[in-house]
């Protein structure tokens, strides 16, 4: 089979690789039917060493059961599944608390020897816990936005729990990458009033404004925080939602939340401290969140998506096959592209 493989910053290939297989009792074979590029995946491609095996890579999917061991219950041959960001036994002290990224026996794909996503099949550990059925088949106009459930839509949603959104709240959302802009879609669902999304470029702002943002801020730094404070009144934002990860960003972030607000954070740190602890402790901000349980929201959030309430697959601006993945990591990385879609 062929999967995608990274061998070092800028250098991602599609070679041939061992069959996915059944290994575990507990495993499913899934055959992919679609995928995509994370913004996460850029880290790599910015700075990962050169390797001569190179490593696998992607970890977004839905695919087709062709095969399960001999203990899977919840899964069969036939049936389309979304495989969310990590696997997870659905059975552990957190899976029961909702928080199946921290599983005692889970993991994450395309590492520890597990399949990544960006192949054309993929060998799923943990197959009852981790995947959950469609009731669509797998050509449905619905798969973008199926699709985000495995991670981008999933973790926009938990930004927004992990900073308390809900009715009446004035929210700030930095970054407007796809998972900023499933953030928006997450405040507005969860009853936000103002939504003011931080970023600059003009494509993705006219999404988030079409997803529910009701001002914007493209300024950065300390300018930033100057008008995202006179659009709320002086103060800030209840909630913060920080979707980028950088240094500046979470600065920008921790100083726009308001006095008793809350900031979630998602955008994997790039730094090893928090920023403005002393400011942020003298105004009871919260700051919250980390990789979201996505598994844990996929069931609240897909009667939405099958219902067309939420839109979230219009992040996905490419769409590209196999071959066409390493052309579409330098798309996203020079900003030529939103989110790229793989067809398989
Ligand atoms: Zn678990």
């Amino acid at each position: 089979m062929r999967a995608t493989i990274i061998h070092g910053a800028g250098d991602v290939r599609i070679e041939n690789v061992p069959d996915a297989e059944i290994n575990e009792a507990s495993d499913a074979l899934v055959r992919v039917t679609r995928a995509c590029i994370c913004g996460s995946d850029l880290w790599p491609y910015r700075s990962m060493e050169p390797s001569e095996t190179g490593e696998r890579i992607g970890h977004e999917f839905i695919g087709v059961v062709e095969a399960v061991g001999g203990d899977v219950r919840t899964v069969k041959a036939g049936d389309l599944v979304v495989v969310p960001f990590a696997y997870s036994d659905g059975t552990c002290v957190f899976c029961h608390e909702g928080l199946q990224t921290s599983c005692i026996h889970g993991g994450f794909w395309a590492r520890d020897g597990v399949d990544g996503g960006q192949g054309e099949a993929v060998r799923v550990p943990l197959a009852d816990g981790t995947l959950v059925v469609l009731p669509v088949d797998e050509d449905d106009a619905l798969m973008p936005s199926l699709l985000t459930l495995s991670d981008v839509m999933g973790t926009g949603h938990h930004a927004a729990l992990a900073a308390r959104v809900g009715p009446g709240k004035t929210v700030a959302v930095v970054g407007d990458g796809a998972v900023g802009l499933c953030g928006v879609i997450a405040a507005k669902r969860l009853g936000a009033e103002q939504i003011v999304i931080l970023g600059r470029h003009p494509d993705r702002i006219a999404l988030a404004n079409e997803f529910g943002a009701t001002d914007v801020v493209s300024e950065r730094g300390d300018e930033a925080v100057e008008r995202v404070r006179e659009l709320t009144g002086g103060f800030g934002a209840h909630s913060v939602l920080e979707c980028v990860g950088y240094e500046q960003s979470t600065v920008t972030a921790l100083s726009i939340a308001r006095p008793g607000g809350a900031v979630g954070r998602v955008g994997v740190p790039q730094q090893e401290e928090i920023p403005t602890t002393l400011t942020t402790f003298f105004d009871n901000v919260t700051i919250a969140g980390g990789p979201a349980p996505a598994r844990a929201y996929i069931e609240e959030l897909l009667p939405d998506v099958l219902e067309g309430r939420i839109e979230p697959g219009r992040v996905f601006d490419r769409v590209t096959n196999l071959d066409g993945v390493p052309d579409g990591y330098r798309a996203m990385n020079e900003r030529e592209a939103i989110k790229v879609l793989i067809e398989f």
